[in-house]
């Protein structure tokens, strides 16, 4: 992941925070006359209040930066990294449509942002408790063998797609694998399994969508690849994902060491 891919999100997002703050002071200035006839200290108030919201706003937002451009686990939770990140998000979205940045682009950014975050956090994960959550498309179109709704050991493991080479990964490492169809299953699936940590492949869209429904769990993002176009045999890069997965065990090791 390189620096500049992460530099996009944090421009945007001081660039949403602008964003906001301006619309903040438009709605200030807009009904401050109404809000003193309620009380006539009211919009000083309310004005205070935004200032100082938009200021720890900027304040967390800076901390982000400087975690996931460092790679060190700064003072922030995960729960805090994530309120900052949901606040800004909208914005940032709303920016690149006003820009014409292509959103898929700033997609990528903020998934290489998180998976620095999940990296600088140094969660500590038991491996049986990593869930390894795959996109339906991945599986060869013409493969007669249903694998979704948790009937993924009917592949074959015949190397037509990746597939078979994910389910050995996950066997190996004796990590939870799911294959999910859509958002609505994927949710279902991680309350059900209750993983500590996911790695997750999809494309952007899903990436950031399930990144984001997720938090605080950490989730990191692989992307898949799709030489046939969008949500048709596409593929992903093993070692990333193997990569991913010793990265979040213990140690920076897969291990399981028999807790329950
Ligand atoms: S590797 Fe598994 S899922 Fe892929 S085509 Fe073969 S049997 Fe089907």
């Amino acid at each position: 992941m390189s620096l500049g891919e992460k530099r996009l999100f944090f421009l945007m997002s001081a660039g949403g925070l602008l964003l906001l703050a301006v619309l903040a002071w438009l709605a200030w200035y807009l009904i401050s006359p109404r809000l003193e006839t309620f009380y006539p200290g009211l919009p000083g108030i309310i004005g205070v209040a935004a200032l100082i919201a938009s200021i720890v706003i900027a304040v967390g937002l800076l901390l982000v930066a400087v975690s996931a451009l460092t790679g060190r686990r700064m003072l922030l939770g995960q729960r805090i990294t994530s309120t900052v990140i949901r606040i800004l998000f909208p914005p940032v979205l709303m920016l690149s449509s006003i820009l014409g940045i292509d959103r898929d682009r700033v997609k990528r950014s903020f998934i290489a942002v998180n998976n620095a975050l999940v990296e600088a956090a140094r969660t500590e994960v038991r491996a049986h408790r990593i869930l390894l959550l795959l996109p339906h498309c991945l599986q060869a179109t013409d493969c007669p063998h249903k694998i979704t709704g948790g009937l993924i050991e009917n592949c074959r493991g015949c190397g037509r797609c990746v597939i078979a080479g994910l389910l050995q990964l996950a066997n190996e490492n004796d990590l939870a694998l799911a294959v999910a169809t859509g958002g609505t299953l994927a949710r279902r699936v991680i309350k059900e399994k209750k993983p500590e940590a996911i790695v997750a492949v999809a494309c952007e869209m899903d990436l950031t969508s399930g990144i984001r429904d997720s938090y605080p769990l950490p989730v990191y993002g692989v992307l898949n690849e799709r030489p046939n176009g969008p949500c048709r045999d596409t593929t992903v890069d093993l070692a990333a994902v193997r990569a991913a997965i010793a990265m979040l065990g213990e140690g920076g090791e897969v291990v399981d060491d028999g807790r329950p």
